[in-house]
């Protein structure tokens, strides 16, 4: 990391809780008025502005705002909105046969995206391509390459943030995997590995839908089925790292096996793969998601019935998560949304039959995630680090 980067950098890891906080706050609501930054935060308007002047001194927060051009109201308003680019963050999202990257500033806005194919699921050859691309994404930054500040990377399955082990990846065919470290030496930037689902769910409540609500879940469908919670302010890791793993619930048949290994998953049944499968030996031959779609959308019967049965299993697991800890919203994403429709119904007719009670007022919301937007996640776990 250069100077620039790196004095940004050690400002915001020394900063005070109360500074942290500050910058967190104006970081995802910019621009914002002073007098809304300690309504937030619970601080003085005093003690934001102690909290903003080495932020304005070190480039990353602008004071300069005409506050009447933000159509923010009252005087003084002081509205202070985050320097985007003061920063950049590379996320990078790990698939079995491909890697996304985007290279982003603080508000996750991409500056440039690449998305090159794997040749090897082994972990040194993983980590080889990360390096890569992370060098290649560098050289798209021009002027703004000496400002890389960290690097987050998603992967799926039991993920433990805080040593950057990747304990277990069914997907990836992995077991305790040190990437973070491994990285890190190589890269010599910080480097942050999340769960997939998790950062996704970080990039929603920094930057997404998730903002200004109290609690929200994050459901994925396609080829898992994960869930990041978001409660009380903070995105749940689990003590062991964990949470939300509704896709090895057990609420399926028994004599479902998991590509996990265990036995009645929601993902046995559920997962892209298992569909497939499933339409497969019913047509006796080979075929691809976009055949098994097709089928479904021409009325197939094999097809339509692999897709509702998806469906059910995954309301029911919605509402078994809902039952538990009550979020105001659930964000259904990941990549099978582009073919909601085909479980929309049952989906939602399993989740009202096993919401229990006023739980099932809980709001649903469809966004058509991408891979980029999976990279976004990361990025966003990346900017977090630097001030949590
Ligand atoms: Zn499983």
């Amino acid at each position: 990391m250069n100077n620039e980067a790196s004095s940004r950098v050690s400002l915001l890891r020394s900063s005070s809780d109360a500074a942290t906080r500050v910058f967190a706050t104006i970081l995802t609501r910019s621009p914002i008025s002073r007098a809304d930054v300690a309504r937030f935060t619970g601080l003085s308007q005093a003690a934001v502005t102690k909290a903003v002047t080495p932020l304005v001194a070190a480039g990353l927060i602008d004071d300069t705002l005409d506050s009447r051009r933000h159509g923010l109201p009252g005087r003084p308003a002081s509205p202070v909105a985050v320097v985007p680019d003061a920063l950049i963050a590379i996320g990078i999202k790990v698939n079995p046969d491909e890697l996304v990257g985007v290279a982003c500033d603080l508000t996750t806005r991409v500056i440039a995206s690449q998305q090159p194919s794997l040749s090897s699921n082994e972990p040194a050859a993983v980590i080889d391509a990360i390096v890569d691309l992370v060098r290649s994404l560098e050289d798209e930054l021009d002027g703004l390459g000496n400002r890389l500040a960290s690097i987050g990377v998603s992967v799926s399955g039991d993920v433990d943030t805080s040593t950057g082990v990747v304990r277990e990846s069914t997907h990836m065919g992995w077991t305790d995997v040190h990437l973070g470290t491994e990285l890190a030496s190589r890269l010599g930037q910080l480097v942050v590995v999340e769960n997939d689902v998790r950062a996704l769910t970080i990039g929603e409540h920094w930057f997404g839908v998730g903002l200004g609500t109290a609690s929200f879940a994050m459901v994925t469908i396609g080829r898992g089925i994960g869930s990041g919670l978001h409660l009380n302010g903070e995105v749940v890791e689990g003590a062991y790292g964990v949470a939300g793993e509704i896709g090895h619930l057990p609420l399926t048949s028994p004599d479902k096996i998991c590509a996990c290994g265990r036995r009645g998953c929601v993902e046995a049944v559920a997962a892209t793969a298992a569909i497939v499968a499933t339409v497969s030996a019913a047509h006796g031959r080979p075929l691809t998601v976009e055949d098994v779609v097709a089928l479904a959308h021409a009325g197939d019967p094999a097809a339509t019935a692999a897709f509702n049965e998806a469906a059910t299993v995954i309301g029911t697991a919605i509402a078994s998560l809902v039952n538990l800890v009550g979020p105001e919203v659930v964000i259904i994403g990941g990549e099978a949304v582009s073919n909601f429709d085909l479980f929309e119904e049952r989906l939602l007719a399993a989740f009202a039959e096993h919401a229990f009670g006023t739980a099932g007022r809980c709001r649903m919301i469809v966004r058509p995630h991408t891979f980029e937007d999976w990279a976004r996640g990361a990025a966003a776990t990346a900017i977090r680090s630097l001030v949590a």
